[in-house]
């Protein structure tokens, strides 16, 4: 019998009725002759306002505390899902991480899937259940709860979606599928038939918050073809494979923006063999994220400015960090800027098409938008702007890229 997983976000679980058409999916899913594993977020913004409830308790709640806090949001709508199911006459069970026994490391707020028993999942499958698992959760090896990161609860999807083996990934969300660009900053913007793993990977790195990234690295690893649609509509969506021959040979496949992100600056760094080694080695030893990275050298290679940007979230720990690590190492100076965002062009077309880079800064300059930091990959190009310029930037390098197109919102499956 095949297997299906079925993923459905805050917004498509908004409320009662939602909840009834996510319910509905799934039985139909059933009754096409699948098993069918439904993972599912908390409702609308719910993981939004348990922060803002810890935040007006403490400014600084200890993440142990944040991750119990926060799985409760996931906790409620697994139950009600499985209520709604019931109520259509199907029989369905709720399972939380613990339960289902999804096992991650100990980095709250932020832990790693290590191990997802089967048991219990196969168990119920054979009884003919819809199990609904809830999804950005887990425990450690200690019984303690996780949570996987933001937007992780496709992460549970695809990594559950692996380990079963099943036949289709499908995330359910409020838009028809993964576009060139976020269709909310450009309504221009047109969707993707077939996007690879890796430019998928790259987009969600650079800000594509339509999908975890955790989830596409574990989609690839596995092969599970991921298919992002909307939960309001039949239309086709976006799928998500390895690359095939026949895909768009475009040059940019998307341009992304991504807002929560701060920049590190030590100034008058001592240029000696061994301090760039110890100065990340400290940064990630206190789990802070390293996006990317900028060095020069000045002063006859006697100085350098480092600078590398990271986690708006991880900004203030950032500088406690780095503050001990210039005490200690004699550096000039620790600066953070919190008011940056990136913009990015991905797409594999540009290991082969020269002139890209141009176009990105020639965009830039029409807008009449100062780029602070550049940084390149073989498929990725990002520019650091200034906050308030972050969307129009967006705007310029989607028409400079020609991205718009006369889409297919309108097809059906
Ligand atoms: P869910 O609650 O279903 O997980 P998310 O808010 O996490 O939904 O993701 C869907 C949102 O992602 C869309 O509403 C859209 O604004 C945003 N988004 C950002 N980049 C893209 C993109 N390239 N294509 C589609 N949506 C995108
Ligand atoms: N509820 C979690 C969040 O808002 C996980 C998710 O939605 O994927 O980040
Ligand atoms: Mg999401």
């Amino acid at each position: 019998m095949p297997l299906i997983v079925q993923k459905f976000g805050g917004t498509s679980l908004a409320d009662a009725e939602k909840i009834h058409r996510a319910a509905r999916r799934a039985i139909r899913a059933k009754l096409e002759g699948h098993r069918v594993v439904l993972v599912v977020s908390a409702m609308g913004h719910t993981t939004d306002h348990l922060i803002s409830l810890a935040q007006s308790v403490t400014s600084d709640p200890p993440k142990r505390e944040l991750d119990v806090l926060l799985t409760t949001g996931e906790q409620v709508s697994i139950a009600l899902v499985a209520m709604a199911i019931d109520a259509a006459g199907h029989e369905a069970i709720s399972l939380t991480a613990a339960q289902l026994g999804l096992f991650t490391d100990s980095t709250h707020t932020r832990a790693r899937i290590q191990h997802i028993s089967r048991q219990r999942l196969d168990q119920e499958l054979s009884a003919g259940k819809i199990v609904i698992v809830a999804g950005f959760q887990g425990i450690d090896a200690g019984g303690e709860i996780t949570t996987l990161g933001r937007g992780a609860s496709d992460t549970t999807a695809a990594a559950l979606a692996a380990v079963l083996g099943a036949d289709r990934c499908e995330i359910y969300t409020d838009v028809d599928g993964v576009y060139t660009a976020d269709p909310r900053l450009v309504p221009k913007a047109r969707k993707i038939d077939e996007i690879s793993y890796d430019v998928m990977l790259e987009m969600a790195a650079a800000g594509a918050g339509v999908m975890h990234s955790r989830a596409i690295e574990f989609a690839k690893k596995f092969n599970v073809v991921v298919h992002v649609r909307s939960s309001l509509t039949d239309v086709k969506g976006t799928r998500i494979m390895a690359e095939t021959s026949n895909m768009e040979a475009v040059a940019v496949q998307g341009v992304t923006l991504r807002e929560d992100l701060a920049f590190v600056s030590l100034t008058a760094v001592p240029n000696h063999p061994g301090v760039a080694a110890r100065i990340f080695a400290e940064v990630a030893r206190n789990h802070i994220l390293v996006d990317d990275i900028v060095q020069n050298i000045y002063d006859g290679g006697k100085y350098a400015n480092l600078g590398f940007s990271t986690n708006a979230d991880d900004a203030a720990q950032a500088r406690a960090v780095c503050e001990r690590l210039a005490e200690r190492l004699g550096i000039g100076g620790v600066e953070i800027d919190n008011d940056v965002s990136k913009v990015s062009a991905i797409g594999v077309g540009m290991r082969t098409h020269s002139g890209i880079a141009a176009t990105m800064f020639e965009a830039l300059s029409h807008a009449e938008i100062n780029i602070e930091n550049i940084s390149t990959s073989e498929i990725v190009i990002s520019c650091i702007v200034r906050r308030k310029d972050g969307p129009k930037a967006l705007r310029f390098l989607h028409d400079a890229f020609k991205l718009e197109g006369p889409g297919n919102a309108g097809e059906s499956r």
